[in-house]
């Protein structure tokens, strides 16, 4: 279960549409709850390191932006607690690639 506002979900559309025709992808940042459920306050977006090629149907972030995003996190004392990404022209169901790509634990939107 992930809870979040309205206007989180606005912010993800915009950097989808802002990247066009590529994927956009960022962190989602909240808090873990203890009944398992997480909060998303603030999303993080990060630019697309794929290849030109690529960056259509495939995202990457670098480890480096990852640490920069959770550094970023835990000084607003929140946590990392999982990504969002688009499919600028394919349906929001994820793909056989972000099924296996998906770490445990952590949550995925896509738009
Ligand atoms: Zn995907």
């Amino acid at each position: 279960m992930i809870t979040l506002e309205e206007e989180r979900l606005r912010e993800i559309r915009r950097h989808g549409v802002a990247d066009y025709p590529y994927e956009c992808c960022g962190l989602l940042l909240g808090r873990f709850e203890k009944d398992g459920g997480k909060v998303v306050l603030e999303t993080y977006p990060i630019s697309n390191a794929r290849e030109e090629s690529a960056k259509r149907n495939r995202f990457l972030i670098q480890p480096e932006e990852l640490l920069k995003g959770e550094r970023y996190a835990r000084s607003r004392k929140l946590e990392v607690v999982g990504f969002y990404h688009s499919h600028p022209d394919s349906p929001a169901v994820p793909s056989q690639y972000d099924l296996e790509h998906a770490w445990p634990t952590y949550s995925y939107i896509i738009v």
